[in-house]
């Protein structure tokens, strides 16, 4: 298969977890029709970078709902914006430019330092983009040398450019990096964030696998994806995180767009798949054969945090027939069904009502004291909380 970084044909698969729905499609009839999309991850022989086989299209990730959001983590971005700040040739004229809404509160930290010289592209204005319910997916495919050219030129091109947490929903890297490069002046600075799967591949965290992710990069498989711009590293900073780091790259556009030019560091990675891909049917078993001891000797189980996460840990595994219903707060979500699992998404207050006596919580770890912290009616009866995740102080199964 091509890879979708080097084009070259070196991609292999490893490891299928299935064919699923997409996350965000929730039901509102449980018999409601579902597409399915075969997940499966490969890695590139040739750079290294470790890929969708077959990135579900842009077109079929767009959600039927328009209070879909997603929130990355922003506790490092004071620290990064001070980084580029202190950067030679740069002052209160410079251009910010930026790529999509996640970046406007980083676009913010600037202005507050008085860069006020700033724009973002729209999905209208920009694009052409009217589907109030498009986001990310759309503007990555949208990106590319033609469609950045004009909008440089109408809106200036940039001595900053932001982009987070996109680059990992690419279908196109030539064409997306590409698009950047000429968003941005010679000598201008490129920010890019995306997570960092490194931890998730050594601790066998298959919650990684998302159909809106394309790609499942480490520092050594980011670094080299800029090159394509005509950019050279500045730096790679690696923001620690209880689930996913966060990889911030700072470079610096010095030459013209070309190919991809592949590091020694990113070729090592090639086999950082393998073991994870071993590890999925172990722990596939080890996670049912776990739930069905608890639901035979304690009692029902729930889930909490109707998301992707939760979508990954029943669809993947195959656990639905062991879980009551997703819990969940959003008023939004309640009445719904889970995609692929189809399990009801209800109230928290449900947990204690239904006699549930195991929650498992898909959400981010940072998130799971302040749940907790707001169940003490589940808890004072008895109720027990684990995490889907191994990397949690309260796992479902150990590392
Ligand atoms: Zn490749």
């Amino acid at each position: 298969m091509v890879c979708l970084v080097c084009h070259s044909d070196s991609l292999v698969e490893r490891l299928n977890v299935g064919s699923h729905p997409v996350s965000s499609f929730y039901l509102k009839n449980k018999g409601d029709p579902e597409r399915n999309f075969t997940l499966a991850l490969g890695q590139c022989n040739e750079c290294g970078t470790i890929q969708a086989m077959e990135p579900v299209r842009h077109e079929s990730l767009v959600p039927p709902f328009d209070w879909i959001f997603a929130r990355e983590p922003e506790e490092h971005l004071d620290e990064v914006v001070e980084q580029i700040i202190a950067m030679p040739g740069l002052g209160p004229d410079s251009v910010i430019g930026a790529l999509t809404e996640k970046d406007d509160t980083t676009v913010d930290r600037f202005v507050r330092n008085g860069f006020e010289n700033t724009w973002r592209v729209k999905l209208d204005e920009d694009l052409g983009v009217t589907d109030p319910a498009a986001g990310i997916e759309t503007v990555q495919k949208l990106t590319d040398p033609e469609r950045m050219a004009v909008i440089a030129a109408r809106r200036g091109a940039a001595d900053i450019f932001i982009a987070r947490h996109i680059t990992e929903h690419v279908e196109d890297m030539q064409a997306f990096i590409g698009g950047i490069g000429a968003l941005v002046k010679p000598g201008g600075i490129v920010m890019i964030e995306v997570p960092d799967c490194t931890d998730s591949l050594r601790l066998a965290e298959y919650c990684m696998i998302w159909e809106e992710h394309s790609l499942y990069l480490t520092p050594e498989t980011l670094e080299p994806l800029v090159t394509i711009g005509g950019f050279e590293t500045i730096r790679t900073d690696i923001y620690r995180r209880p689930f996913e780091n966060s990889l911030v790259h700072l470079a610096r556009k010095t030459g013209a767009p070309g190919k991809l030019r592949i590091s020694s560091a990113a070729k090592n990675q090639v086999g950082l798949l393998d073991s994870y891909a071993r590890k999925f049917q172990p722990t596939r078993r080890e996670v049912r054969t776990t739930l069905e001891r608890v639901r035979s000797e304690q009692g029902p189980i729930a889930l909490f945090g109707a998301g992707h996460l939760a979508c990954a840990f029943v669809n993947y595994f195959g656990v639905s027939d062991l879980i009551e219903f997703v819990a969940d707060d959003s008023p939004h979500k309640q009445g719904k069904f889970l995609p692929g699992s189809r399990l009801p998404i209800l109230p928290s207050a449900d947990l204690v009502g239904r006699g549930i006596k195991l929650c498992l919580l898909a959400l981010s770890i940072n998130n799971e004291d302040g749940v907790i912290g707001r169940q003490g009616a589940f808890t004072a009866v008895g109720g027990e909380f684990r995490s889907i995740f191994r990397a949690s102080s309260r796992p479902l199964i150990s590392q």
